[in-house]
């Protein structure tokens, strides 16, 4: 009875829908979600301790952290006279996005394969998804890019730079030509940046319609949730309309405001998962087909991709399978690079399943 009520009453693409899926990692190795696999060391740990401590959790957070965004600012380098809005992860600043572009009819286009949540959040807020696959080797197929714009006109466009599952960076003049093309809004995730050669950041300026989007959870915080929508205020003047009020907890805040002072500490943890990169892709290059990855994993094909990661488990190793998830990604797995030890027992795992 309930559950012909719920049927009658949800949106009939949500009843389509499945859930954003988080793989169940109690007692694995966990190499599946591209957190930074090292710990704090104990002085930060105890400062953060000391900050929880004499905060005020009984008070709503600061709704609008001025002296967290101006470290933000300063340390992700954003122009000046750019502003940046803070999500609670940047997956809540893509639906903020998407929502407020959402007119009728209008479209979210990215490339496929790239981050599912920007066709999820699509169908969330109703919005008409076009997902343009990408050539063979992972890069832009512009054609097909410009076509689609012309065609389709969308108002937003998301592009992962690096791409997540791929690894590898676009080529920046293909990106160039896609903001240059488009009449709509283009966001670029830099989710990655850490791990890669190249960012938007310096161009922000010189484009009315990019946005660039960054989040900490790769650098050692995906814990707290905390990403950042970096642009000129005419554009997040009118998106801070739609920010849940107090959507960065006090917690968050806080550790994150603390961390940031010490940002040094993250960026040398991320120069090593980038050394240990070169490491681990030479290794499972002996195993499987590798792609370039400026992003801290890499993603791999091999034979019987699914009863390899299937084996994986087995032997204590979550990683993430995408076989099956796109054309483009048949027996395709992706391992995120995690400490020297981690990957070499990753490494040893994966002989075990091959052989
Ligand atoms: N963008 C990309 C390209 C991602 O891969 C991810 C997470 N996997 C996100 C955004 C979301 O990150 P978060 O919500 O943790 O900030």
């Amino acid at each position: 009875m309930s559950s012909a009520l719920v049927h009658n009453l949800i949106r009939p693409e949500l009843l389509a829908l499945h859930a954003y899926h988080v793989q169940d990692s109690g007692g694995l190795i966990k190499l599946d979600a591209m957190e930074n696999p090292y710990h704090l060391p104990q002085f930060l740990k105890d400062e953060i301790a000391a900050l929880a401590s004499i905060s005020e959790i009984n008070r709503y957070p600061d709704p609008d952290p001025y002296e967290l965004k101006e470290k933000i600012r300063r340390i992700e380098a954003v122009p000046e006279g750019c502003d940046v809005l803070l999500g609670n992860g940047s997956d809540e600043l893509i639906q903020l996005v998407a929502l407020a572009l959402n007119k009728p009819g209008a479209a979210l286009l990215s490339v496929e394969p790239s981050f599912a949540m920007y066709r999820m959040i699509a169908t969330f807020v109703g919005m008409r998804y076009v997902g343009v696959p990408l050539c063979d080797d992972f890069s832009l197929d512009m054609d097909a890019m410009l076509d689609a714009i012309r065609r389709e006109r969308p108002a937003l466009i998301f592009l992962a730079y690096p791409n997540n599952p791929t690894g590898n960076l676009f080529s920046a003049e293909d990106v160039e030509n896609i903001i240059l093309a488009s009449t709509g809004l283009v966001v670029i995730d830099e989710a990655y940046c850490a791990f890669a050669r190249d960012s938007f950041m310096k161009h922000l300026k010189e484009h009315p319609n990019l946005l660039l989007m960054r989040t900490y959870s790769k650098l050692g915080m995906a814990g707290l949730r905390l990403g950042f929508l970096a642009g000129s205020t005419a554009w997040l003047d009118e998106l801070e309309k739609l920010r849940l009020p107090y959507n960065v907890g006090v917690l968050p805040q806080r550790v994150a405001g603390l961390l940031l002072e010490h940002h040094g500490i993250l960026l040398q943890q991320a120069e090593q998962i980038k050394k240990d990169r070169t490491v681990l892709c030479d290794q499972l290059k002996t195993l499987a087909e590798v792609y370039p990855s400026e992003a801290n994993f890499l993603l791999f094909r091999m034979e019987n991709a699914l009863k390899v990661f299937n084996g994986l488990k087995a032997r204590g190793m979550l990683i993430k399978n995408l076989d099956g998830a796109h054309p483009l990604l048949k027996d395709c797995l992706r391992v995120t690079v995690g400490t020297p030890l981690e990957c070499q027992k990753f490494i040893e795992a994966l002989q075990e399943c091959v052989a």
